[in-house]
């Protein structure tokens, strides 16, 4: 098994900036990680760093010079109480089954905040581990960017996500389709714990693995099970549960993630691994952004089946722990799958009657939404403008909001508005704290990564930072990353050469 050699430390040894690492992961058996250092770089300089996620975490890298900063955050010198790793895991992608684990990436450890939380710190892009397979171990600047500015965005949109603390530039190419400058991102999750970690034990009938993962697992993401009857069960009804959440609010935002492999579905229940995602501009179920998503599995509308479907797969691996006679512990599990639909509609609808200021249940309201939405396809009306714009007092000058079938839509929403014992004010304030001014659009990223990717100009990419981690303030300096796509503007594809 490959081990790179523990790096010169001496610069940054003393430098405490507040970690406090406590390694629990690297307290289970070997068999679920590698342990070795990441793979120093040659010049490492700083991109861009989160400062509010740092206080937050209460680490002070302010005190840090940008040389130490970088030195850091490319893994070339290693905090003292880290124990780096490289996590092994399983994964279908595209439907079909494969051993993984991390081939880019390292787990310094867990850091504990003051008030106790426990996040994982991991940098992406720091080179070779045993599970590299035929990759480089390394990673594109622009593609750490966009995962940088989509994370923080969605953060931002208050949806559970890993957030990203550093991305450093290594003064090392990395081959793709060209030569493009490498990069490392640090990732900040509450663990990297996916459905394809249990896959991998899974895989290699582990039984007694997969146990000791599930233990692990209900400890530290849901505490409260430890002293349950049947614990597995009842994990498996909270991840389906989290998970139905989740892609709710994805689809809430209009967000597409490109590549719901089941490694890429945390049980945690965070957004993971940016890589081909995008935020849909028009209103189109079926649109799809990844160049590498032929049939469109992972198309916007798809996502919540999907979602299902990998936590199947999940159910299966916890099939022995469930019940010990097989055909109980199958229709226990596919009770609990079958009801992800069920889950995942209330949070849907729940959502979608913020989004339309409604205070109360009725039952006509999925057929009202339901008309919204159908208008907006058939119009290609954009998402997110056309929820804000219904967030205003008055309806913006738009001759889209003239058009007959929307103008009769208006008048049947007002009359259910005008049913609620809630004033209309209280319904703008919850439809403007729900409908966002501001997305990442795709356009207005690519322009920035290209700036910062191809001329190190990173103005843009601070600009469009400032506007998506504010999304729900309608300010006027940020009203350009409003507007959507021209024709000749539209990205119609995002590239997984990550
Ligand atoms: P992803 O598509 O980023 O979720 O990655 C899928 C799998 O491929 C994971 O096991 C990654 O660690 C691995 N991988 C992706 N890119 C590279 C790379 N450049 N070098 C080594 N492994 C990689
Ligand atoms: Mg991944």
């Amino acid at each position: 098994m490959k081990t790179n050699t523990k790096p010169n430390n001496d610069s940054i040894k003393n430098m405490n900036i507040g970690w406090q690492f406590d390694n629990s992961y690297a307290r289970l058996s070997e068999f679920f990680y590698a342990q070795l250092h990441p793979v120093p770089v040659r010049a490492p300089r700083v991109a861009i760093l989160n400062h509010a996620l740092a206080d937050s975490l209460g680490l002070e890298i302010r005190k840090l010079s940008e040389e130490e900063a970088a030195l850091l955050f490319a893994g070339n010198a290693v905090p003292d109480m880290a124990q780096p790793i490289a996590q092994a895991y399983a994964g279908h992608q595209f439907g079909h089954f494969n051993m993984l684990g991390d081939g880019r990436a390292i787990l310094l450890g867990e850091h504990l905040t003051l008030i106790g939380d426990r996040f994982d710190i991991q940098l992406k892009g720091s080179g070779q581990t045993p599970f590299s397979r035929r990759g480089d171990g390394r990673a594109a600047l622009a593609p750490m960017l966009r995962e940088y500015i989509i994370s923080e965005a969605m953060h931002a949109l208050n949806i559970p996500t890993t957030r990203s603390l550093a991305v450093v530039t290594t003064g090392e190419s990395v081959m793709r389709e060209t030569l493009l400058p490498g990069a490392i991102l640090t990732r900040v999750a509450a663990s990297h714990i996916r459905i394809g970690t249990f896959e991998y034990a899974a895989g290699l009938e582990n039984t007694e693995g997969i146990k000791a993962l599930a233990d692990y697992t209900i400890g530290r993401h849901y505490p409260d099970l430890m002293d349950a009857e049947n614990p597995y069960l009842l994990l498996l009804n909270r991840v389906i549960e989290r998970q139905a959440s989740l892609v709710a609010k994805w689809l809430l935002v209009g967000f597409i993630h490109g590549v719901m492999n089941t490694d890429n579905m945390t049980i945690s229940g965070e957004t993971i691994d940016y890589g081909p995602c995008a935020f849909m501009d028009a209103y189109d179920p079926n649109t799809v952004f990844s160049s590498i998503d032929h049939l469109g599995r992972y198309r916007y509308s798809n996502q919540p089946r999907i979602a299902q479907w990998n936590l199947a797969r999940f159910a299966e691996t916890l099939l022995p722990l469930i019940h010990p006679v097989q055909e109980k512990a199958i229709t226990l599990a596919e009770e609990a799958i079958h009801a992800f639909p069920e889950i995942y509609q209330i949070h849907w609808t729940a959502g979608m009657r913020k989004k339309l200021g409604l205070f109360t249940d009725e039952t006509e309201d999925i057929e009202l939404i339901e008309t919204l939405l159908a208008w907006m396809h058939k119009h290609r009306a954009d998402y997110t403008n056309s929820f804000h714009a219904l967030a205003s007092k008055t309806l913006p000058e738009d001759a889209v909001f003239r058009d007959a079938e929307f103008v009769a839509w208006h008048a049947r929403w007002q009359t259910r508005l005008s049913r609620q014992s809630s004033s209309m004010n209280m319904s703008l304030c919850l439809m403007r704290a729900n409908n966002p001014a501001i997305i990442p659009r795709n356009h207005r990223v690519e322009e920035a990564l290209s700036a910062a990717s191809e001329h190190g100009d990173y103005l843009l990419i601070h600009q469009l930072l400032a506007a998506v981690t504010n999304p729900y303030v309608d300010a006027p300096e940020h009203s350009d990353y409003r507007i959507p796509p021209a024709p000749s503007e539209r990205v119609y594809q995002t590239f997984c050469g990550t």
